[in-house]
Formats: C-alpha cells, structure tokens, sequence
C-alpha cells in the first residue's frame, strides 16, 4: 500500500493541470489511499483476502484508538475520578477531555450534556426508562418511524405497552423512503415524543430529520434522534437541529466497541431520573437517603469504560479532522457503487439513493439473500444479508431481507469492482440448473456404508465447490411444503434465512417437510431431514448435530450464524418430538 502511494506521489507531475475535475478526482482518489493508511485491518492478516463492505455493522478501527487504548491498559490502567495520586488525576483529566471533544464533535452547547453509555442501544434505553417514569402521561403517542433499527423500537414499544400509550410509526413508501408529508401531519399534540433515526441502517437513506423536529417542536413534542449511521458520514449539530437527545455507538465510527453517547439538552437530563445506581453517581449516601450527582455524572454508575471513551474520543477527532475528505471520498464510492451494481440486470436496489450515505441495500428477485451471502463469503466478500435489525422496514417492502453493502472512507473502487465481479458470478451459479458432481471417491469404504445416500454425497465432496453443489442438489429434490404450513408455528426463528418446519409423528415415527427460500438452507435441511426422518422420539432426542455435521465436514463450512440456524431447526424437531400435541398441529 505505502509503495503503491509512493508510486501515485511519483506520478503526480503527470497530473494535467489544465483539468480541474480530473485534478479533483485524483486528490479524492489519494486521499482515499491516505485514510486507508490509518487502518490496520487492510494490513493485517486478513489485508489480502477479505473486502470488507459492512461497515454499518461496525467500523474499522483506527491505529490511533488501538493505541490510546493500549496505551492506557498497558501504562495508565487506573480508575477514574475516585482516587487523588497523579496517575489518577492525569487519566481522568483525559477522561473527561473526551466529554468536551465530543461536546465539539456534535456541537453541544456543553461537555455537561454528554453521558457515556455503552452504546446508542443502552443511550435510548436510559432515555425510555426516564421518561416512562416522570414524562409520559395518559393519552400521550410516541412516534417512531418505520425505518428504525430495532434499538429505536422497542424500548419505546415497551414503555407504550406499560403506560398504555399509543405508538405511531411514520411510514416509507414501496422504496423504502421516508414520506415526510404524512409524517409530518401525524405529529401532534398528542405527540409526546418522535424518535427517529438520522440515517437508516438497513437502506443507508439519510432522513429529512430537520422538517421533523422542526413540526416536534412546534407541537411541543421531545425529540430523540438515533444518529448511529449519521455521525462517521455527516456533519452533526445538535444546536442547529435543536433535538432533545442524539444517540450514537463508538464503533461504528471507528472507535472501541461497548462506547456509546447519549447527547440530552441540559434541563432534560437534569428532570431525566438515573438509569442505574450504585457508586459514582451518588452525591451522598445514608441509609436514610441518598442524593445523587448532577449530570452527566448522574448516568454513570460504576466503573466506565475507560480505554473506550479515550478511543471514541481520539476516533471523533480523527473524523472532525477529516470531515470534509471523507464525505468526498463517500460519495465518489458510493457513485460507483450504484453504478457497478445497476449494471447487473437483476439486482433492484432499495432506499433512498439521492439522499443516501454511502450503504445501498439490494435484492435479487428469484435468489436468495442467504445464499448471495454464503457465495460471496467464500470469495471472502463480507456483506450483511437480512433484515438488518428493521424487521417492521423489511415487512412493510414485503421483503425477508436484503443485501447490504456498507462502505466507508477506507474501501477502494477496485473493491466495488471485485463485489460486481463477483456478485455476476454468484448470481449465474444460483440460477443455473444443479448437475450431478464429480466427487472423489477415496473416502474410508467402512464410513461410507454407515452413510445415507446425501451425507455419503456431502462427505465425499472434497472442496467447498463440490459440497455446496451437493448441496443445492439434495436442496432441489426436497419437496417443497405446502403454503398452509408456513406459519408462524411452523416457521424456525434463529436464522438468516426463512425457514420452516413442518413435523409429525406417525406411529411414533417422526415424518419432516420443511421449505425455506435459500437454496443452501434447504439442502441442510435435506441433510438433516434424512438423518431424523423415520427415527422415533427417543432416538432424536439423542441426536447430536455438532457431531453429525462434523462427520460430513460440514462443520467447518458452516458459520456460527448458520450452524446456530440448524441448531434451531434442530431443536424445533427436538422439541416437537417431546411435545407433539403443544407444538405442532397435526
Ligand atoms: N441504531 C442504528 C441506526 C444502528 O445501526 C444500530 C447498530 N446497528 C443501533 C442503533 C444499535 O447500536 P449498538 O448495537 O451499538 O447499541
């Protein structure tokens, strides 16, 4: 990387300086390359083989958090704000730097209004428990937006359910997008509250989250918003928006992981009841009473994470700093993107792709999410695959799940290039007629007749190729299960993909179907459909899949994900088979 800069620098004569665009594109370009520099991962042991383009799931870190953090482990490992010997003092002094360095990295009116959380997911709990207890009254709405990470639902769905409020949800039209005209007229005065996200997680669209505070405020409703995806990719101001609280997570900026922050005006927090209790946040206790500290100090109970908040805080500085390259770098990789994936004729793209940061979720029609996923991670492509943590989005476009390309200013052209490339290849795999494969037939004679016929097939498949082939074959003759099984007491919770289960007990021998859309998923179910089929209560209760799987040398194509997702299946059968009547109709 650094010779390949050193080269660029060399060639930089050649640059012709009568064309000001192209000028432009070539700073970007090196840019590019410089901020790639601050991130280990791209030199690591992973640097030649993996392209990583989820990015909204968590960042890469930077070499300057890895080193603030290991600095303080390794040399200045001491508590903060408790005791008075000069270490102490030095590292706290540090410590509540960061508070003032995050003040000026969203534009807090004060370092006061900043409180250390683990992440955005813990910051909107603490402000839902708050409010739930001194704040929400009878006939009050909360309003959420339908495009929320999980995070931003359901603690808010759960204060609904418990003081018996409503919860309204703004809606996205059939792309994904936000309508603002129908979101703005269901705020009103019995809004007390409108939680909404600044950028999507699942579709990367950034949310006209100023016309909707603006409607809050004017109907006095508070406001949160989830600025999780917005703030390594945006400029944020939280005086400018004049939002109440704003929530995002050290890592996906960057930093450590277990870092988060929640942003509250001051009054608000100072009305806003502690989250947890314990040391720290105490001013002074007595068995009789005990008074607590004014915020932020109030928020943070025990021992914080120290090495974290010294890492989100050098991670802020670093994209403050970079602003502006960044988000020129985005969007030229984001241009490219959309080019490289509106050049397959099959893939239809989701979301918003004007006001969009540089993350673009996709479909292809007829293909599975789960099965592009397993193809392109063996071509050590990392993408996310799913309903992103927005299963109501995913409902409301009708769809089981997407897939999601999340950039950030490290990724490079060329890795877009090598996702297109490949994702043309995935995507004829996964259409064309299966045939039968070529296997090796050295397999140890004895393990072989112990086998039946598709586990001797998998077993004997000798490369990833050859097993997902297998795969997909014993996946094709599976019958597929009638429409009125797949219901929700059919359907397997737990993996990446749809599935279903349909079980029954024939003379106490069990009998299975099951469907799923993932061509892969249905060749595992095949796989373990005829380990099980025909077996009594008794012998599947005895049966263990980890060994099973092991025994085919499948184990080590499955990832923890999907090998968590047979065990679902597996236990749905389980548990059928000691309760047929509780849990399945016959
Ligand atoms: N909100 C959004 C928009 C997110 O993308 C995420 C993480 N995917 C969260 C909230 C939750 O963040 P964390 O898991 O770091 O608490």
């Amino acid at each position: 990387m650094v010779i390949r800069y050193i080269k660029y620098l060399a060639n930089l004569r050649s640059i012709d300086n009568n064309n000001p665009q192209k000028f432009i594109c070539f700073i970007v370009f090196m840019s590019a390359n410089i901020l790639r520099q601050h991130f280990p991962f791209f030199f690591g042991p992973n640097s030649q083989s993996s392209v990583y383009l989820d990015s909204a799931a968590t960042s890469q870190k930077l070499q300057s958090v890895i080193a603030v953090t290991q600095q303080y482990y390794q040399e200045r490992a001491v508590n903060v704000h408790r005791s008075s010997h000069q270490l102490a003092a030095s590292v706290t002094e540090q410590f509540e730097q960061c508070r003032k360095t995050i003040q000026h990295f969203i534009g807090a009116k004060s370092h006061k209004e900043i409180v250390w959380t683990k992440g955005a997911t813990e910051s909107i709990n603490l402000v839902a428990s708050g409010l739930a207890k001194n704040h929400f009254k009878a006939g009050d709405s909360i309003l959420v937006s339908a495009l929320e990470h999980h995070a931003n639902i359901v603690p808010w769905q759960h204060v609904a359910k418990d003081l018996g409020l409503q919860l309204r949800v703004m809606p996205v039209d059939a792309m994904g997008v936000l309508q603002l005209e129908e979101s703005l007229q269901m705020i009103n005065s019995t809004t007390a509250l409108v939680a909404v996200a600044h950028v999507s997680n699942a579709l990367g669209n950034i949310n006209p989250i100023a016309e909707i505070l603006s409607k809050a405020k004017q109907m006095g409703a508070l406001t949160l918003i989830d600025g999780t995806q917005a703030v390594s990719h945006l400029n944020v101001n939280v005086q400018q928006l004049d939002c109440d609280f704003y929530v995002f997570s050290g890592h996906k900026m960057f930093g450590p992981t277990g870092i988060g922050v929640l942003y509250g005006k001051y009054q608000l927090l100072e009305q806003l009841p502690p989250y947890q209790l314990g040391g720290e946040m105490i001013e002074k206790v007595s068995f009789a009473e005990t008074t607590f500290q004014a915020p932020p100090l109030k928020f943070e109970a025990g021992t914080p994470n120290i090495a974290g908040v010294l890492g989100i805080g050098v991670a802020s500085e670093f994209i403050q700093n970079n602003k502006n390259t960044m988000m020129q770098i985005e969007e030229t990789l984001y241009q490219h993107l959309l080019s490289v994936l509106s050049g397959i004729p099959q893939v239809k793209l989701w979301g918003d792709k004007v006001n969009s940061i540089c993350v673009q979720s996709f479909t292809i029609p007829g293909v599975s999410h789960y099965d592009l996923a397993v193809l392109l991670d063996k071509r050590n492509i990392a993408v996310r695959v799913g309903h992103h943590c927005a299963m109501p989005l995913m409902h409301e476009l009708g769809l089981d799940g997407t897939v999601r390309v999340s950039l950030a200013t490290y990724n490079t052209k060329s890795e877009i290039n090598t996702l297109g490339a490949a994702l043309i290849e995935c995507i004829s795999l996964l259409t064309e007629p299966v045939t039968q494969v070529e296997t090796n037939h050295s397999v140890d004679k004895v393990e072989q007749t112990k086998l039946l016929p598709i586990a001797q097939s998998i077993q004997q498949a000798k490369t990833w190729d050859q097993t997902y082939r297998q795969l997909m074959l014993a996946g094709k003759e599976l019958a597929r299960l009638a429409e009125q099984y797949k219901t929700e007491v059919t359907a397997v919770h737990g993996c990446e993909s749809q599935v279903w289960v349909h079980c029954l007990l024939e003379n106490d021998r069990l009998v299975l179907q099951g469907d799923s859309p993932s061509k892969i998923v249905r060749g595992l179910l095949a796989v373990i459909f005829e380990a099980l089929s025909g077996k009594t209560s008794h012998q599947v209760l005895v049966f263990n899949l980890a060994e099973y799987l092991e025994s085919l040398h499948l184990g080590r194509h499955l990832s923890q994900s999907r090998g968590n997702g047979l065990s679902a299946v597996v236990d749905k059968i389980m548990a059928y088979c000691q309760h047929p009547s509780a849990t399945q109709e016959s």
